[in-house]
C-alpha cells in the first residue's frame, strides 16, 4: 500500500513509506470565494478564484489558511473538488460539530471573502486519465465519508476527457442525508452496464452504515469484503489501480478487506483524511 502524506498530516505507510512531501517553493496566494454549493446537510464546495494558480491532478490537495484580524492562523487541508481551471480551485468541506476551521467554511464565510491557499500538494494520489500505470484498468475508488471529494474530482476528469476506463466507486457513509454528489452520482450510475460504454459512466455502490434510505437493496452495515466485489464484466479485477481515501479507521478496514480479497500492495493507494493544521 502506499500512501499520500500531508506535510502536517498524515505519517508515511509503513508498509513501503512511499509518501511523498510537499513540493518545494509552494507559496501562499490570495484566493477569493466566488461560489458555494452545498452538497449535504453539513457540506459544501467553495469555488475559488486564486490568480496564478499553476493547475493540478485529480487526487491532489491544497492547505487553505484562515487569518483572524489579530493575526492569529489556522490551516487545514482539503483535497481539490475540479479537474484543473485556469485561476481557479475548489474544495468540498465536510463540517466537523466541534472543529475550529471546517465550520467557518462550511457556515461562515461568504462570496467575496478572502482566505489563502497554497499547492497543489501531492503527486501519488492521482489519477488521470492515460495514466499508463493504469492501462486499460479497471480502477476502484474506495471512499469513506468526505474521502469521496477527490475520487469524485478522478470521476469528473475521467468524464471530461471521454475516457472509459472501467471504474467502481464504492462510497461509505452513515445515512441518507450525508451523501455528497448525490445527483451526480445518480447520473454516473445511470447506466446499467456502467463500465465506461457512457462518457462518464461508472459502477457507485452506496453503503450506509447506520442508516439506508427507502428501497436500498443493502441493509445498513459497516463496509465488507461483497462491497468491494469487482464487476462481473471486469476482465481482471485483481489488476485493478485502487484509491481508498477517508478517515484513517476506514483507510485501515478498507485495506485489510482487499488484502483479503487478493489485491497486491503495489497496486493500492490510500489517503487519510486525519486532523491537520500546524
Ligand atoms: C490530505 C488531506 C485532504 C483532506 N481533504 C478534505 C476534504 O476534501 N474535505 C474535508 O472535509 N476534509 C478534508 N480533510 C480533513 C481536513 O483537513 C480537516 O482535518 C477537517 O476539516 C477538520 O478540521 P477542523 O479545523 O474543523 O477540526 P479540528 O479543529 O482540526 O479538529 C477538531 C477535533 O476533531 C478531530 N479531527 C480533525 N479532523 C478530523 C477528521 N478528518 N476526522 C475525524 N476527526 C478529526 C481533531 O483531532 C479534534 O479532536 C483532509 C485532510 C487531509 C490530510
Amino acid at each position: 500500500v502506499t500512501e499520500a502524506s500531508a506535510p502536517d498530516g498524515p505519517v508515511d505507510d509503513p508498509v513501503d513509506g512511499s509518501a511523498e512531501a510537499a513540493p518545494a517553493g509552494n507559496h501562499w496566494r490570495k484566493a477569493t470565494l466566488i461560489g458555494l454549493h452545498s452538497q449535504s446537510w453539513h457540506s459544501r464546495t467553495l469555488a475559488l478564484r486564486v490568480p496564478g494558480w499553476p493547475g493540478h491532478l485529480p487526487g491532489q490537495h491544497v492547505d487553505v489558511r484562515l487569518t483572524a484580524p489579530d493575526g492569529y492562523t489556522a490551516q487545514r487541508s482539503y483535497s481539490l473538488a475540479e479537474p484543473s481551471t485556469p485561476n481557479r480551485a475548489a474544495i468540498t468541506v465536510d463540517l466537523l460539530p466541534r472543529g475550529e476551521v471546517s465550520p467557518y467554511l462550511v457556515e461562515v464565510m461568504e462570496i467575496g471573502d478572502e482566505l489563502d491557499v497554497r499547492g497543489p500538494i501531492g503527486g501519488w494520489f492521482v489519477w488521470e486519465p492515460g495514466d499508463p500505470g493504469v492501462g486499460e484498468g479497471p480502477v476502484l475508488l474506495i471512499a469513506g465519508g468526505s474521502g469521496v471529494v477527490p475520487l469524485v474530482t478522478m470521476l469528473r476528469a475521467r468524464k471530461l476527457a471521454g475516457d472509459q476506463t472501467p471504474t467502481m466507486l464504492v462510497y461509505s457513509l452513515r445515512g441518507p442525508r450525508d451523501l455528497m454528489y448525490g445527483p451526480e452520482l445518480e447520473e454516473m450510475a445511470a447506466d446499467p452496464s456502467a463500465s465506461g460504454a457512457a462518457p462518464g459512466a461508472a459502477d457507485v455502490r452506496l453503503v450506509y452504515t447506520r442508516k439506508v434510505p427507502d428501497g436500498h437493496p443493502r441493509p445498513a452495515s459497516h463496509l465488507a469484503a461483497e462491497d468491494i466485489e469487482a464487476p462481473a464484466t471486469w476482465p481482471k479485477p485483481l489488476a485493478a489501480r485502487v484509491y481508498v481515501c477517508g478517515p484513517s479507521g476506514f483507510v485501515d478496514h478498507a485495506t485489510r478487506l482487499l488484502r483479503e480479497s487478493g489485491y497486491p500492495d503495489d497496486r493500492i493507494r490510500t489517503e487519510r483524511f486525519g486532523p491537520t493544521g500546524a
